[in-house]
């Protein structure tokens, strides 16, 4: 049996994914959140930082497809995601992190990240709130992320980080 609360974060993260709320994970889901987060700093896709975006939510589609699309329809479902991608994202976080990083790397790129990488806590919060965290939340995530309270958040803090909220403990 599988507790509510478990059940509820699953949910969560689920949808995350599931950027349109169509029900399943697929490409599109990944294309949209590198859409929706040039738009909101103003990038153009042809640019360098697009492309490398693009790149990295592709790279990120595939990295989750192989691990969750067992029936290799090319989406996962949410029953797809429940037993094939918590289970091995939680028995090997540290493969999840390295498939999450050209994405987050990128991300940060186009969020104005600075010469080591880092953007400011105020940026991260944007780049949370694009991809569907209720905007609080968002700001209180990118306040917490900043360890060292310099009031930037580097590529060192954010990719474990991504990787242990997709690690549901059960
Ligand atoms: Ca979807
Ligand atoms: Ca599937
Ligand atoms: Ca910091």
């Amino acid at each position: 049996m599988v507790n509510s609360e478990y059940e509820r974060r699953i949910a969560a993260r689920f949808a995350t994914f599931d950027q349109d709320g169509n029900g399943y994970i697929d490409r599109a889901d990944f294309n949209a959140a590198a859409k929706a987060l040039l738009a909101e700093f103003d990038a153009a896709a042809r640019s360098e930082k697009g492309q490398s975006l693009y790149g990295g939510a592709e790279a990120l589609w595939q990295g989750m497809a192989g691990i969750a699309d067992r029936d290799g329809d090319q989406r996962i479902t949410r029953e797809e995601f429940v037993t094939a991608a918590v289970k091995r994202l939680r028995d090997n976080p540290d493969r999840f992190a390295e498939i999450a990083r050209p994405f987050l790397h990128a991300a940060l790129d186009v969020a104005g990240a600075d010469g080591g990488g880092a953007v400011g806590a105020e940026d991260l919060a944007r780049v949370l709130t694009v991809l569907g965290v209720p905007e609080e939340t968002a700001r209180s995530v990118a306040a917490a992320l900043d360890t060292d309270g310099d009031g930037k958040v580097g590529e060192a803090e954010i990719v474990p980080a991504f990787a242990r909220y997709f690690t549901v403990p059960e």
